[in-house]
């Protein structure tokens, strides 16, 4: 993994816990809002004002939605397809965005993904690269954790030759506090494989660079 641009993040990826839902999930919100609440009021805050009245509900409403990648059974249904032409050529997706929370300071990160990888006896549908992304993103995340996680799960599904994903993003908690870094962009990669050869990683930046 390479990192450029200023966040200093761990990269230990450490156990996620599951989110189960289903009948508990409505009393898990209203238990989120209670907390929630209770911050605005440690803050001083007139939560008479009509503004501040109900926000306790939507920050919790909120979270359950940012966070669902964590819900059980949330893993994307990933079919795979025999790879009947014997494609064994690079398979790239390019500039999918995404949005994610720093488990560090859940505020937001986000940027875009460039996924690729060289197909061995099976290959996915190209719009499935978004959703693995957007799985691993909906959860409190590290950048260098989401690029591994999308690299490991291509690996795991289809065996390919190899895989690679680049990730870019901005990251709230640098540009909005503390050393105030606005418009940094922090790079992340993760390569399987072939890519481990120059001149298929090459090829890959070369992709990238193409309009
Ligand atoms: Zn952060």
């Amino acid at each position: 993994m390479t990192r450029i641009g200023g966040h200093a993040l761990d990269t230990e990826a450490g156990t996620e816990a599951r989110l189960v839902v289903g009948e508990a999930e409505d009393e898990r919100r209203d238990r989120i809002a209670v907390h929630v609440r209770a911050i605005l009021e440690e803050l001083d805050l007139d939560l008479a004002d009509p503004n501040l009245q109900r926000t306790h509900e939507r920050v919790a409403e909120m979270y359950l939605e940012m966070f669902h990648g964590l819900r059980e059974g949330a893993e994307p249904e990933v079919t795979t397809f025999p790879n009947d032409e014997k494609y064994s050529h690079m398979v790239m997706e390019k500039e999918i965005p995404f949005y994610s929370m720093c488990s560090h300071h859940l505020v937001p990160f986000y940027g875009k993904a460039h996924i690729a990888y060289i197909p061995r006896d099976e290959i996915i549908g190209l719009s499935k690269f978004s959703r693995i992304l957007e799985f691993y993103a909906k959860r409190p995340q590290l950048q260098e954790r989401l690029t591994e996680q999308v690299v490991d799960y291509l690996e795991s599904k289809l065996a390919p030759q190899g895989a690679m994903v680049v990730i870019e993003a901005r990251h709230l908690c640098v540009e909005m506090r503390g050393v105030k870094k606005p418009g940094a962009v922090t790079v992340t990669s993760a390569i399987r494989g072939t890519f481990h050869e120059r001149p298929v990683r090459e090829e890959f930046l070369d992709l990238l660079r193409r309009p």
